[in-house]
């Protein structure tokens, strides 16, 4: 039996992480170190996690914290608290800009002032960095010179999805956690829970989350990119009986286009497609996670050779990581388009 939403804080999952962090904000602890920094794919949970031990940490509440009620409680669900500080990366104009924004000196800069400040209301000042793998150069040399003289007020909660994108001067200043996908029985049960999903919504949508709750929550809140789904796969489809110059065309529309987390999402996507595809072939329909869309799965796994749907998972694996550390993206993109498998006419 899956365990239901954590009792302790009102987070999904990764309860060993809720076992450490709880104790530290609680009176009688031991109190929190000056930096930690949570890891792990999008949407897994790492911002949830790091406000909400902010929240712990400045709750005037007696008991458990956070308790949710008290006045400092209230600001930081409304994220307007005055000793938490949140900074995301933005755009050249500094609008916050999760997806290509930077992250920039002059954020940097506020954060070393903010820091030596004394906390206006509770113990701490509570400093959360999204994203900091999104940080350019000057901003975390800056932010280095606070991790290495840290005033004993500052507590900085840091994310990222990648621990190898970041200095390691960074990282080994922070106490760091992994957080790793849930089991998708967690995720569905969470969802059919407090009526958030119908059972068949909730089943789907734990299968194509890979563990990642707030990548199911996203879906649910935001029918745009449910809507977005659909179209990919189409996309995919008719990319599979595509021409090799129409593959190419779509190619260049999507290396002109420089969002990274949305080539990502699709490369995310056409791997689930194709994981499922093979899947079919081997007779492991349980496992798959396309489930609202099985008589295409059938059709493609039928009309694919499994050599072609192996061959073509293992570049798109190789090819995401190329596209990782900047290999040219247009080039590598043709060449994932081309192997693409093409489905033979059933008839
Ligand atoms: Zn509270």
């Amino acid at each position: 039996m899956a365990n239901s939403v954590n009792q302790v804080w009102p987070i999904v999952g990764h309860q060993w992480a809720v076992d450490l962090l709880a104790p530290l904000a609680q009176i009688s602890g031991t109190g929190p170190r000056h930096a930690y920094l949570f890891l792990g794919p999008p949407q897994i949970g790492k911002s949830t996690m790091a406000w909400t031990f902010g929240t712990a940490l400045l709750c005037t509440h007696n008991g458990r914290r956070p308790c949710g009620q008290c006045r400092s409680c209230q600001l930081m669900s409304k994220a307007s608290h005055p000793d938490a500080r949140l900074i995301q990366p933005t755009d050249r104009d500094g609008a916050a800009d999760r997806a290509n924004g930077l992250l920039r000196v002059d954020a940097a800069e506020a954060i070393v002032h903010e820091a030596m400040l004394r906390p206006l209301e509770g113990k701490y000042k509570y400093i959360f960095i999204q994203d900091i793998h999104r940080a350019n150069d000057s901003f975390a040399n800056k932010l280095l010179k606070t991790l290495e003289e840290p005033a004993a007020h500052v507590v900085l909660c840091l994310t990222a999805t990648d621990r190898a994108e970041l200095l390691p001067t960074i990282v080994s200043r922070c106490q760091t956690f992994d957080l790793r996908p849930l089991p998708i029985e967690l995720i569905e049960h969470s969802l059919e829970k407090e009526g958030r999903a119908s059972q068949e919504e909730a089943q789907l949508l734990a299968r194509l989350s890979n563990g990642r709750f707030g990548w199911a929550m996203a879906q649910l809140r935001d029918s745009k990119s449910w809507q977005q789904r659909e179209d990919d796969l189409r996309s995919l489809w008719q990319l599979t009986r595509a021409s090799q110059v129409e593959r190419l065309a779509f190619s260049q529309t999507l290396s002109s286009n420089r969002e990274n987390e949305r080539l990502f999402g699709l490369l995310a996507l056409w791997t689930g497609w194709w994981r499922d595809v093979l899947l079919t072939q081997n007779g492991c329909e349980d496992a798959r996670n396309n489930i609202d869309h099985l008589p295409q799965l059938q059709q493609d796994a039928k009309g694919c050779s499994t050599t072609d749907v192996q061959t073509f998972l293992h570049t798109l694996g190789r090819i995401e990581g190329y596209l990782r550390h900047t290999v040219n993206t247009s080039l590598a993109l043709d060449v994932l388009l081309l192997q693409l498998p093409r489905p033979r006419v059933q008839g």
